[in-house]
């Protein structure tokens, strides 16, 4: 645990050190910190050019967290404020990346941990995580929706936190990636696209502009693009999904808990939602890699796959906007997607040396 104050604005003492005077969270039991946050906001001219001509895009890469996605800023906001309550252990419901999140929160908290998760649908590297940082890992046949409500149901009953995005400190830690935003650009920008599950990470940047505006720290607030997976787009149809269906399995939600608090961010920031194809996040996924160098997890690559629709439909006219992309989580988070069909077969040293030729000599 970190002693460090809670209101020095330290770069290096994590989001409750740089922002803790604006998160309403307790704290007086210390801060729980892996040194979240202060990720790169990086320029990509090159993407640019191919999903929003003309446009100053920008890439808040929210896998250069301790654990891999923005979850840990949520997290060192849940873990502080239920250590300072007196929890001895959290619980979550998870795609994958809460779960790896909350483990090893609580791993550096000294509280117990566990982790409901739907079977088969978890990337390999969120469960690594999760496994590596000693949670419970509690596999179940269902949906994420499914392990949502049984915890729930648990944690009405039992002493134990839940650190799903119901709980209010999550939101409070998330918002300070809006912070950020706008402490590097010097205001808001027009758009910014991200990726919509549970719809916890659009409240809480809708909330971090918002709050900025009123301190004075940016003239405007951006509207906001939010992007759902056509198999999983409960927000888009105006409808629970039953069984919701995509590669992008951080956004696999069929019944988002922060729903109303979406449809307020987009209404009020004069924003819109969109839904894009498995192909179409995939296809962004290789081109965000293969153009900037930045390797992102399927559901983040949502957020360029939605913003390229919404320049297609002329929803987004990019010509001058500064727009940013939100990638919430690493590549590496899932292995299984990234090596799909491109594992080609050995080759001899001969061949490899004629391929290497023909490359030094292309054009
Ligand atoms: C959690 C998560 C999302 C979705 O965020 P919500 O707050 O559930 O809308 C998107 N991408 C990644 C990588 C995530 O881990």
């Amino acid at each position: 645990m970190d002693s460090s104050p809670a209101h020095s604005r330290s770069p290096y003492g994590g989001v409750i050190a740089r922002y803790g005077d604006r998160m309403d969270i307790r704290s007086e039991s210390g801060i729980v910190t892996l040194l979240e946050g202060d990720t790169p906001l990086l320029p990509a001219p090159r993407l640019a050019d191919h999903v929003a001509p003309g446009s100053r895009l920008f890439l808040k890469y929210e896998g250069l967290n301790p654990t891999g996605s923005f979850k840990d800023r949520g997290m060192t906001a849940a873990v502080t404020d239920a250590l300072a309550r007196g929890a001895k252990s959290i619980v979550c419901a998870s795609t994958g990346n809460t779960a790896a999140s909350a483990a090893a929160y609580a791993a550096r908290a000294g509280i117990r941990c566990a982790v409901v998760l739907p079977e088969g649908k978890v990337a390999h590297g969120k469960l690594a995580g999760a496994i590596a940082y000693g949670a419970d890992v509690i596999p179940i046949r269902g949906s994420f929706d499914d392990a949502l409500a049984g915890v729930r149901e648990v944690c009405e009953r039992a002493p134990i936190t839940l650190v799903n995005s119901l709980n209010p400190a999550r939101i409070e830690g998330q918002k300070t990636a809006a912070f950020e935003v706008v402490e590097t650009l010097g205001d808001s920008p027009d758009w910014l696209a991200l990726p919509v599950g549970n719809a916890g990470n659009i409240t809480s940047y809708w909330r971090g502009f918002r709050e900025a505006a009123a301190s004075g720290d940016c003239a405007r607030t951006p509207a906001l693009l939010g992007v759902q997976a056509a198999g999983s787009a409960p927000i888009v149809l105006g409808q629970p999904v039953e069984r919701p269906e995509t590669c992008a399995t951080a956004i696999r939600i069929g019944n988002p808990v922060r729903w109303k608090d979406a449809e307020a961010a987009l209404r009020e920031s004069r924003g819109r939602i969109l839904a894009v194809t498995d192909e179409a996040i995939m296809a962004a996924y290789r081109l965000v890699a293969a153009t900037e160098g930045v390797f992102c997890e399927p559901a983040s690559a949502a957020s360029i796959a939605g913003l390229a629709e919404a320049v297609r439909q002329g929803m987004v006219q990019p010509e001058g906007r500064t727009i940013v992309c939100v990638l919430t989580g690493h590549g590496l988070k899932d292995p299984d997607v990234a090596m799909r069909g491109s594992v080609s077969e050995p080759e001899s040293l001969e061949a490899a040396a004629e391929r290497l030729t023909r490359l030094a000599e292309a054009r």
